[in-house]
């Protein structure tokens, strides 16, 4: 006889995502349980905070919770060409993020998950048709099974080996300091820097929170660079020319840092019985590393494909796979090819193919008519047809956007 479950559903880690599958769970009225290893929801942040407004609409996210408005950017080339873009309507804000973690963990309290912190699980099985969960709390023993299990476990899964699931191998490795005093603060246009130089494998933000405080972090890939994320974000602060000006008196109010998967999300992200949302299952932009909208999504996809399992549907589980990836796979993928058709250009390339863009009339009007930071693929025709126009004009230019190209869906990185 099989054991009985204590819950439909558990949930491990209390993330945007983790908390969102527990709350479309709870709505479809199955017992939810959410464990989260820290004691308090959100604490530490380790994220810039930078969220759609597609997030705002899709999930009601009050606008409360945001410290500004993105409409526009400024993006660094490694030489120093600045391409400034201008939306006609706000992209995304910056949040508070221990705030909105704790909004989005609320929501699920609310529609009746029950939420316990402070418990880091340490094993996972299947057992006789129900997944067992095992952890510690306050150094007492914890255990609990459920029907389903959704892995929300954030981009230091431990669970997916123990449960025959790939675990994400790369990381880039991300640090940011909340800085006040920062000169030359404009609160809609978050900046972005390139370079080998400065951030290998990555690129460098400054994104404004108010006033004059910003969180300026950058991340590295550790395949390109043996040294750590601290000695490049010191150097931006002092030696970038679009920084160093800047940064007198200001004053560093807080560190965080963290990991982005990066390049991992063509593994399954289910297996029966277990679904893995965001970033446990890569599901991030490789360009940029956001993962908050994407986990979300994935999240309420996977609260939703849990019902229908514990009603019996054993397909469920693949019909999650599927569902996931017909929403957000293709943009995981489009980051993908773009991280790659950008790590594969030098330093001079990517120079010669910004510089072209912020020289091109056409190409920041098709930026700033197609671009979605949260949907880059749609900007991949647009700004190929502008590129191509360019390089009839700049012949230079047409090896390079080829090179990207080939990069984008050839590079092994
Ligand atoms: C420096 C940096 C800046 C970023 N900036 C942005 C940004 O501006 N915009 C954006 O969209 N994304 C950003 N990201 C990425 C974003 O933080 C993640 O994509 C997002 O948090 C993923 O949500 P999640 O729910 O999958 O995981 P997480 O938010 O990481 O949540 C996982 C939770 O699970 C808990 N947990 C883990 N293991 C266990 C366990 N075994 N038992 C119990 N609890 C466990 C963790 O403590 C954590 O609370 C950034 C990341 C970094 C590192």
């Amino acid at each position: 006889m099989s054991p009985v479950a204590d819950y439909d559903v558990v949930v491990v880690g209390a993330g945007p995502g983790g908390a969102e599958s527990a709350r479309t769970a709870a709505a479809a009225g199955l017992r939810t349980l959410v464990v989260e290893e820290h004691p308090a929801v959100g604490i530490p942040s380790h994220c810039t905070g930078k969220l759609s407004f597609h997030a705002f609409e899709e999930f009601d996210v009050p606008r409360s919770l945001a410290h500004t408005a993105v409409s526009a950017a400024a993006l660094y080339s490694p030489g120093g060409a600045v391409v400034r873009v201008r939306r006609p309507t706000v992209d995304s804000y910056a949040v508070d993020r221990i705030a909105f973690d704790q909004w989005v963990a609320r929501r699920a309290q609310e529609a009746g998950a029950e939420l316990v912190t402070g418990v880091r699980v340490t094993e996972a099985a299947r057992v006789n048709g129900t997944v067992m969960v095992r952890g510690a709390r306050a150094g007492r023993s914890f255990e609990a099974r459920a029907r389903v299990l959704i892995d929300a476990e954030g981009s230091a899964p431990r669970l997916l080996g123990m449960l025959g699931l790939a675990i994400p191998r790369r990381h880039a490795l991300g640090l940011q300091y909340q800085m006040r005093g920062v000169r030359g603060v404009e609160q809609d246009t978050p900046e972005m820097f390139f370079g080998a130089d400065v951030a290998p494998g990555f690129f460098a933000w400054l994104m404004p929170v108010g006033g004059d405080t910003c969180r300026i972090g950058l991340a590295v890939d550790p395949r390109r660079t043996a040294r750590p994320p601290v000695w490049y974000l010191e150097r931006l602060l002092v030696r970038h020319p679009a920084m160093r000006g800047r940064m007198a008196g200001a004053v560093i109010e807080r560190k965080v840092g963290g990991r982005i998967p990066l390049l991992t999300g063509r593994a399954p992200a289910s297996a029966d019985g277990v679904l893995v949302v965001g970033d446990a299952a890569g599901m991030v932009k490789a360009t940029s590393g956001g993962g908050i909208y994407y986990a979300m999504t994935a999240g309420g996809i996977a609260g939703r494909a849990a019902g229908r399992y514990v009603g019996g549907d054993r397909t469920a589980t693949d019909a999650y796979e599927h569902e996931w990836r017909s929403r957000i796979g293709r943009e995981v993928a489009f980051t993908a090819f773009g991280r790659r058709a950008i790590n594969r250009m030098t330093d001079r390339e990517l120079d010669a193919i910004m510089r072209a863009i912020a020289e091109s009339p056409r190409l920041l009007a098709a930026i700033a008519g197609a671009g979605d930071t949260q949907f880059q693929s749609r900007l991949f025709g647009p700004l190929l047809r502008g590129l191509s126009v360019t390089a009839v004009r700049r012949p230079a230019l047409a090896p390079l956007v080829l090179k990207a190209l080939m990069s984008g869906m050839f590079a092994q990185m």
